[in-house]
């Protein structure tokens, strides 16, 4: 059996403990592997391999750094189809799915690879006579991600080609469920000339991840996750005087008005609900029906929901592939139960699902619930699965009231078209991202992605102009050269320009 070790100073390490757990062939049922739960040994020796390699990464070139950042996104996209097939086979999801997640992690490299123009400092020529100011941009030190499984590419790339084009040097512990994409990319940037120990990988669970949070030679924490690990986890590196960034889970709305175009915006809230299985933060799994577009919505909602091909994510045609887990099969299952006996109307019941050849997988369909109130377990909880809920209301700020009263506020969209009702809609939801006739808003690289309320915890989204500065401390320098013996008085009384 394959054991899949930490990755620590550019090179596999079977690290301290001899703990393992195992990695599954979601599509299968099967063990594929398992990994190596690292500990507080395990962290110390990442960080000691980090920290010294941040006294030489630190003080490289900028040009230097983006070289290897252009070399890295080379590589990103040669191995696509590669890293593709490890993240199907121990997520899940489709081949083609997790090509895009690594499309749109390799669009942060691409902001990496332009940072000499985002990092530019400014100048004040002349603020008093003789006297500039200008303010630059410094990296951290050690920096560590804490990542899920949903995307176990793409949420790591949403921090590490930042945190390393600024010249920090990074600790990345991702899921324990798909832990081999991690070990991938580490090997992508030796490949790319990465110095030894500047992007060191750590696997485990809660001992790795409470050992990161501790750690006296870490400065700052990303997390992407549930919201319960989140809040802990900003409440723990917090205390401990860490900078964090902290993303937690989401209840994702999708607003149908009545001028909508039914079948477009069926269509795309059933990719929204049904990619990936139901498994990204930024899923549609509420489609709020506004008036009389409900029966209609409804109905084209259970054709298409019927029409969604599941099957294992790497057989060509599969839209739609199994859960990560057992658990998460049963849970996801447990929960279509608990809504029809909470009332809810099962439209597609998708418990149950065999795949011939796949009986152990973990596989579930697509399930459409209509008439969910807010106060059903299948509308408050986040299912993180293929589950529908359709919630009926009268107007669209009966809708934008359901929205903001959820305590999640990572993704929403609103499918009409009425320019003066989508403007509405974006200036009054309480969300951080927001989908116009778009149904899964993943801003671009070059913008932020977080959300508010209980989908970010603290104040800091990650890429774009936020990631630069979560990363890089500012100074300001005040400066004065005079001429030799052109002497200007200094004032006891406290300085002022003029
Ligand atoms: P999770 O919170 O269970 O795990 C996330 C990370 O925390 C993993 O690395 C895990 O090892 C660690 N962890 C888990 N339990 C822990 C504990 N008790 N103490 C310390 N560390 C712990 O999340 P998941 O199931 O891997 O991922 C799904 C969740 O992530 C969903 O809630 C989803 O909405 C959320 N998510 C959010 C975003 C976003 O951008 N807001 C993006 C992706 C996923």
């Amino acid at each position: 059996m394959n054991t899949i070790p930490h990755w620590i100073n550019g090179s596999p390490a079977e690290g301290s403990t001899t703990a393992t757990q195992p990695v599954h062939n979601p599509a299968t049922g099967a063990e594929r592997a398992r990994v190596v739960l690292g500990g507080g040994a395990d962290v110390d020796a990442a960080v000691r391999a980090a920290s010294a390699a941040f006294a030489t990464w630190s003080e490289s070139s900028l040009t230097t750094r983006t070289q290897v950042m252009f070399a890295f996104r080379q590589l990103l996209v040669e191995h696509e189809e590669e890293l593709g097939r490890i993240i199907s086979g121990e997520h899940g999801k489709t081949v083609d799915d997790a090509r895009g997640e690594i499309v749109r992690g390799r669009e942060v490299v691409e902001f990496a690879c332009g940072l000499g123009d985002v990092l530019k400092g400014d100048f004040s020529d002349q603020v008093s006579r003789g006297v500039d100011v200008h303010s630059f941009r410094q990296p951290l030190g050690v920096v560590a991600g804490i990542t899920p499984f949903n995307f176990p590419a793409m949420v790591p790339l949403w921090m590490h080609p930042i945190a390393l084009a600024t010249g920090n040097t990074f600790i990345l512990k991702p899921s324990e469920r798909d832990p081999s994409a991690a070990n991938f990319v580490a090997g992508l940037y030796r490949k790319a000339g990465l110095p030894d120990g500047v992007f060191n990988v750590v696997h485990g669970g809660k001992d790795a991840v409470d050992a990161i949070l501790d750690h006296p030679g870490i400065e700052a924490v990303s997390f992407v996750g549930s919201t319960p690990i989140a809040r802990y986890v900003h409440e723990r590196a917090t205390a401990a005087g860490k900078r964090v960034q902290a993303l937690g889970g989401a209840k994702n709305h999708a607003v149908v008005l009545p001028d909508a175009d039914l079948e477009f915006a069926a269509n795309h809230i059933t990719a929204g609900a049904y990619g990936s299985a139901g498994e990204r933060c930024m899923a549609l799994s509420v489609a709020v029906a506004v008036g009389e577009a409900a029966d209609g919505l409804v109905e084209v909602l259970r054709r298409k929901a019927r029409e969604v091909k599941v099957g294992p994510g790497d057989a060509p045609g599969t839209e739609m592939g199994p859960l990560v887990t057992r658990a998460a099969q049963e849970r996801v299952e447990n929960a279509v139960g608990t809504a029809a006996a909470q009332g809810a109307t099962v439209v597609v019941d998708g418990r149950g699902l065999k795949v011939a050849g796949h009986e152990d997988g973990f596989f579930t369909g697509p399930s459409l619930l209509d008439h969910v109130t807010t106060e059903m377990e299948a509308y408050r909880q986040e299912l993180f699965g293929p589950v529908l809920a359709v919630v009926r209301v009268d107007t669209l700020d009966a809708a934008i009231d359901v929205i903001n009263a959820n305590p999640y506020g990572n993704g929403t969209a609103v499918f009409t078209a009425s320019g003066e009702a989508a403007r509405r809609f974006q200036r009054s939801v309480k969300v951080g991202m927001i989908g116009v006739n778009v149904p899964v808003p993943v801003p671009m690289s070059y913008y932020s992605f977080g959300g508010w309320k209980d989908s970010l915890i603290g104040d800091s989204p990650v890429h774009g102009p936020e990631g630069i500065r979560f990363y890089t401390r500012p100074k300001v320098v005040t400066s004065r050269w005079p001429r030799q013996n052109h002497h200007v008085a200094a004032g006891f009384d406290f300085p002022t320009s003029d």
